[in-house]
């Protein structure tokens, strides 16, 4: 697992990148720009890591876009010893950045090996979620809610109820919404009853499946 000057160097361009396409939160582009997202690709990826794509990591699943990571976490507005749940653990990448935000982080995967791979590969690289659960993200984790924040990180065809009832009041949810393309979509919690909804443009992930059975 080799991280040197090249990939910090790839790195740093990443991080104008994303900076040119207006993300402005230095935290996120900092967690960004040290987190070695090549190591969380097959090797034979490497190059392809620090460009701005999203990449199979197999089961059919992908990592993330980087935008699409940095947008999603400036929405979330996250602060340290946060409690955040998120949705689709994949390659372990968003994770890692949630982690590196300083957040108590709670995250599902539906598929067994994945998450599997992923519970080893953070411990390693020493990101280190609170709890790494394998389920069905459409449940939210009850036992541990309310949260201050949930991510939602492949498409959702509708918005879970449970999620938004596993916000405290003051939380967000975010979360991308449709079929093919999604529409980001922001919820603030107001109060017990009523929710803020804000939207912001198209974005493409894999679909939110529902449970195996
Ligand atoms: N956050 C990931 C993105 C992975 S893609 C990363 O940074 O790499 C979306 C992930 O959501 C896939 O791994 C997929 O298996 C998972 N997923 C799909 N439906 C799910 C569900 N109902 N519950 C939990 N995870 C789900």
């Amino acid at each position: 697992m080799k991280d040197g000057f090249r990939q910090q160097g790839k790195r740093n361009q990443l991080v104008e990148l994303l900076r040119e396409k207006g993300i402005i939160d230095e935290k996120v582009l900092s967690a960004i720009g040290s987190i070695p997202r090549h190591l969380f690709m097959d090797s034979s990826f490497e190059d392809h890591a620090y460009q701005d794509k999203a990449f199979p990591i197999g089961a059919g699943q992908t990592i993330s876009q980087p935008f699409t990571v940095a947008f999603q976490t400036q929405l979330l507005e996250v602060k340290p010893d946060e409690k955040i749940l998120e949705i689709g653990t994949g390659s372990g990448y968003q994770a890692a950045v949630l982690c590196e935000l300083g957040a108590k982080l709670y995250t599902i995967e539906r598929q067994q090996e994945l998450f599997k791979k992923t519970q080893k590969f953070l411990d390693k690289l020493g990101y280190r979620p609170k709890y790494m659960s394998f389920g069905d993200g459409y449940k939210g984790l009850k036992e541990y809610a309310p949260f201050d924040k949930i991510i939602v990180t492949a498409g959702a065809p509708f918005v879970p109820k449970s999620l938004l009832s596993q916000l405290i009041v003051g939380g967000k949810l975010v979360i991308p919404v449709g079929e093919n393309p999604q529409i980001m979509t922001l919820f603030d919690r107001k109060s017990q009853r009523s929710f803020d909804k804000q939207t912001f443009g198209e974005f493409r992930f894999v679909p939110m499946l529902e449970n195996k059975s």
